[in-house]
């Protein structure tokens, strides 16, 4: 059995009018992420971990932004995407862990449901997907409200 890590980074502005879509899960608050889909940072740095650590490229070479398919697009469809290439490869996922940077709200009592949502879309148990938030403490976009940023790691395995 061999183990890869991947690494998966992703930010998005925050702008009035947009849905707060994060690991699957609306969030209520008065901005979302300017995105060509919705937005879902924690999916598209989950999605680019996966790809790394399979040594599959990134989000950007399978769904292209550019491409109208994804207009909107609820991001879950990336990682389900992603699974079945992984399954291709004969990769398992062994652990997710991830954090999500954020001035404003509070995501921990989000946290239950965007981990069900995740694994659903993975098949993987909810146990195998951990995540954590942090503020900027008021420093740059992140800190002033302006921005959402995710960090990302996946571990896989094979045989
Ligand atoms: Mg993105």
């Amino acid at each position: 059995m061999s183990y890869r890590c991947g690494i998966g980074y992703d930010l998005h502005r925050l702008a009035e009018g947009r849905k707060l879509i994060i690991g699957g899960v609306e969030v209520p608050f008065e901005k979302g992420p300017v995105g060509h889909s919705d937005g879902d940072v924690v999916a598209h740095a989950l999605c680019d971990a996966l790809l790394g650590a399979a040594g599959l490229g990134d989000i950007g070479t399978h769904f292209p932004d550019s491409d109208p398919q994804w207009k909107g697009a609820n991001s879950l469809l990336f990682l389900e995407h992603a699974r079945k290439l992984l399954d291709e490869k004969h990769f398992t996922i062994e652990y997710v862990d991830a954090v999500v940077i954020l001035e404003r709200p509070k995501l921990g009592p989000h946290f239950p449901k965007m981990r069900e949502a995740l694994a659903k879309s993975l098949r993987v148990p909810v146990e195998k997907i951990h995540l954590k938030a942090k503020t900027n403490e008021g420093v740059d976009a992140v800190g002033r409200g302006e921005a959402i940023a995710v960090h990302v790691i996946a571990t896989l395995s094979t045989l």
